[in-house]
Parts: C-alpha cells; structure tokens; sequence
C-alpha cells in the first residue's frame, strides 16, 4: 500500500462517521497544487548531480498553507502526499488558522556536505519562489532538516522578493527565530503523554517508556518525560536501539549524542538491542519518533505497550491500526501528538509578522493552552461517540476544514 492509500483509509474512516458525500470527500482529499522541481548541482568534487525537489499545497480554506520540508532518499511526491493531507487535519485539529503542505527532495543529507546541503536548498528555492510566500505557504523544518536549512530558504527567498522573515518557520533564533521552536514537536509529544496517562488513571513515576528515534522530535521528547518522571528504558536510532531496564540517563545520553556526531553508535552504558526489538519491549508507552510505516499488521500483534504516542507521521498502517484497537491499546494519533511543532512554527510567523520577539515562557504557556483544548476535544469527542482518539482527531480536523469550505463558498 502506498502512503497516500493509507491516508485515504483514515479520511474515509472518519468520513463515513461524518456522513460525508463522495463528491465533499474527492474535493477535501485531492491536493490543491503539485509542484516538483529539478535540482541541479555542482558537488564538491566537481561532478553534476541532479535530483528532484516536491511542494504539495493540499489545502487553504482555513488559511496559507503550512508544512516541513523532508530531506531524506525515500522521499517521493506519493509520501509528500500523504504528509501534506495530515497537515491540513493537524492544523485545523489544533485551531490554528492554516491549512496544509508538505515538501521534501530525494536525498540524503548526511552524505553532502554543508556546501552541497546549501546549494541543493538554495536551488530548491529557486524552483519553488514563486508558489510559496507567508500568505500562500511556509515551510518548516522536518526529518533530514533543521533551524540553518531555513535560514537558508529565508535569505534565498528574499533575493526574488525582498525581506519577508514569515515566508519560513524553524529558523535559529538568532535569525528571526523563536525561543522553544527546536523542542516544540517533542515538549508537545511529552505534554500529551502526560496529559494521556492522567486521563487513563497512570503515574508517570510507574510508566515505562520506549522512543524509537533520538532526532530532534525524540530526543526532545525524552527529555520532557524524564523531567517528568517517567522511566526511559529504551531509545533508538538508525544505529540501533540502547536499552536500561532501571531508566536510562537522559541528559547522559544528549550529551553523547552532540559529541559522536549526533548518534547514539557505540553507547556502551545500556544494552544494545535492535530496533525491531524496541517496539516489542513490555513497556507501559512506546512512541515511535522516527520513519514513518514501522507499525504492520505483524508489529501491531507483537507490541506490547498497552499505549501508543505516535510523534512520527504516519508510523501506522490503517490494517495494523485496526489490529491495535481491536487489542485495546490506546493511540494517541500523529495528527495530534506531534502537532505541538506546528504550534509554535505560527507563534513564530506571528511574530515575524508583528516585529516582536516572545520569550520563552510565553511560548511554552501558550503551547501548553493549544495542546490542552485540542486534547480536550479529541477526548470528549471520542468517548462520546465511542470511537478511536485517532478517529475523533480527524472528524473534529476535517469538520473544521469542511466548515471554512463551504463558508467560503464553493460556486
Ligand atoms: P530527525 O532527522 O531529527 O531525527 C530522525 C531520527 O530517526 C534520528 O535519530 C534517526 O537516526 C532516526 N532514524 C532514521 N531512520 C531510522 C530507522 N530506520 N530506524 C530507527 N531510527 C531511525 O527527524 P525529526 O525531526 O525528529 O522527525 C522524526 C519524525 O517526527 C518524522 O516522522 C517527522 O515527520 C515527525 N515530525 C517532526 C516534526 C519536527 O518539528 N521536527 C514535527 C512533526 C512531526
């Protein structure tokens, strides 16, 4: 199954709840624009190389549309897709007054060096100009990414049309960045899991938990719940997964990271196990931080958490879904847990957009007021209706983008 198939599975899933007709569902789902983009460059060794950059705007009815831009070699415009249409549930779940997209280019940034990481965005940019903007579409950071790739899109961007900090959020915050920015998906993803294991009658002193993932969304996320107590036993990477049935120590652990090249490769103060192992752990919360499509109908038989935090996009596939649900686990969706990242990316477009820089504090509390309404809701919807928080998330996301539609107008 492709990625966007799988998009579509949730969207009708949600929709037939909804009562929504055919033609309601072919308008909402279907992208507004595609937009790929030839990159052509100069490596450092002199030889051209040429790969392929995606923009896809799924949705506006709510307001410009918002997305990361993934770098990563499995990117391809069906995934892109796919991430688009999340976006646009995700903002309108969160009530933020956007609508969805999602970029990305078929490559791997660890084997480019800065220089070639620089011309690949900035020749990105000059393929894309003229379709993004602060009231049309802000990028952001996702996988592969981070604050100095959008620093670049800035300054590239403003070579075509002058000085517009909003056209992209994520950036360092010393370049028109925001305070909080960096640890938003992950302080998010930990706030919901606080929030989630109150709801269900738990301590986060008795909850174990496993992270697949120590990039920016996981790493953050561990620090959130070992701030609050919780039991990391188990965290991962592409190396391989680090596993201490006492809890692990989280800021040890950072601290190797940042000095072996951002990689948990040779953490010798835990066990090493593979990642496959990690998602089958008894453990009371696994959260898969990382790919995108790591839970199957196989994964979903073996896991053995009884709760589920998907800080990932799209880490499940609808079949496995079904299959947890009917086993009793409680997921708290993508389109909610990891939205805390684009909470702050529109504090941080506000901002630009006012001349104003927030602290901290603020951030974190307005951050926390967003997350708590729209967790709020999913949850009251879901036990009214009895159904998944996955498929309460996206009644209440894709209610809020019908609404503006037909407001709008359609003729
Ligand atoms: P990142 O590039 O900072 O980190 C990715 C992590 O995943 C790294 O630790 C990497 O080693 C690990 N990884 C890669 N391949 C793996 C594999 N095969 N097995 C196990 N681990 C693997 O990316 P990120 O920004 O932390 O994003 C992680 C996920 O969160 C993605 O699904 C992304 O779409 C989602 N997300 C990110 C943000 C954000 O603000 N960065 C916001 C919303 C959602």
């Amino acid at each position: 199954m492709r990625a966007f198939d799988a998009t579509r599975i949730f969207f009708d899933r949600a929709a037939d709840q909804m009562e929504l007709t055919e033609n309601m569902r072919r308008m909402m789902i279907t992208p507004k624009r595609e937009v790929q983009v030839q990159i052509a460059y100069e490596q450092d060794n002199g030889e051209l190389n040429t790969t392929i950059g995606y923009r896809v705007q799924h949705d506006d009815a709510r307001g410009p549309m918002k997305g990361g831009l993934r770098y990563h070699p499995d990117v391809d415009l069906d995934e892109v897709r796919s991430l688009a249409a999340l976006m646009t549930w995700k903002t309108a779940i969160v009530n933020i007054p956007y609508g969805g997209a999602k970029g990305g280019i078929a490559v791997d940034p660890k084997t480019l060096s800065v220089r070639e990481l620089e011309i690949v965005t900035r020749r990105f940019i000059d393929g894309l100009h003229d379709v993004i903007g602060p009231d049309t579409d802000i990028p952001a950071p996702d996988m592969g990414t981070n604050a100095q790739v959008m620093a670049w899109i800035m300054n590239q961007y403003q070579k075509y049309h002058g000085f517009n900090p909003a056209v992209v959020t994520g950036k360092p915050v010393e370049l028109f960045g925001i305070p909080g920015r960096e640890e938003a998906t992950g302080r998010g993803v930990g706030i919901f899991a606080v929030k989630l294991l109150s709801r269900l009658g738990r301590k986060p002193q008795q909850t174990r938990v496993a992270i697949q993932g120590f990039g920016n969304v996981g790493s953050y996320t561990a620090r959130f719940l070992a701030d609050a107590e919780c039991k990391v036993v188990a965290v991962s990477d592409v190396s391989g997964g680090y596993f201490r049935g006492d809890g692990l120590h989280i800021s040890e652990l950072l601290r190797y990271v940042s000095e072996h090249g951002n990689s948990l490769a040779g953490y010798a103060k835990a066990d090493h196990i593979t990642n496959e192992q990690l998602m089958r752990l008894e453990v009371d919360v696994l959260i898969p931080a990382a790919l995108g499509g790591v839970i199957d109908v196989e994964t979903a038989h073996a896991i053995r958490a009884p709760i589920i935090i998907e800080a990932a996009n799209s880490p499940t596939w609808p079949d496995a879904d079904q299959v947890l649900e009917q086993r009793g686990i409680t997921v708290l969706p993508d389109v909610l847990a990891n939205a805390g990242g684009v909470t702050v990316s529109y504090f941080e477009w506000a901002q630009n957009r006012q001349h104003y820089q927030w602290t901290l504090n603020r951030v974190r509390q307005e951050l926390d007021r967003v997350l708590s309404d729209a967790f709020e809701r999913v949850w009251e919807l879901a036990h009214e209706r009895k159904i998944s928080l996955r498929t309460a998330a996206w009644i209440l996301g894709i209610g809020r983008v019908g609404r503006a539609t037909v407001l709008g107008g359609i003729a």
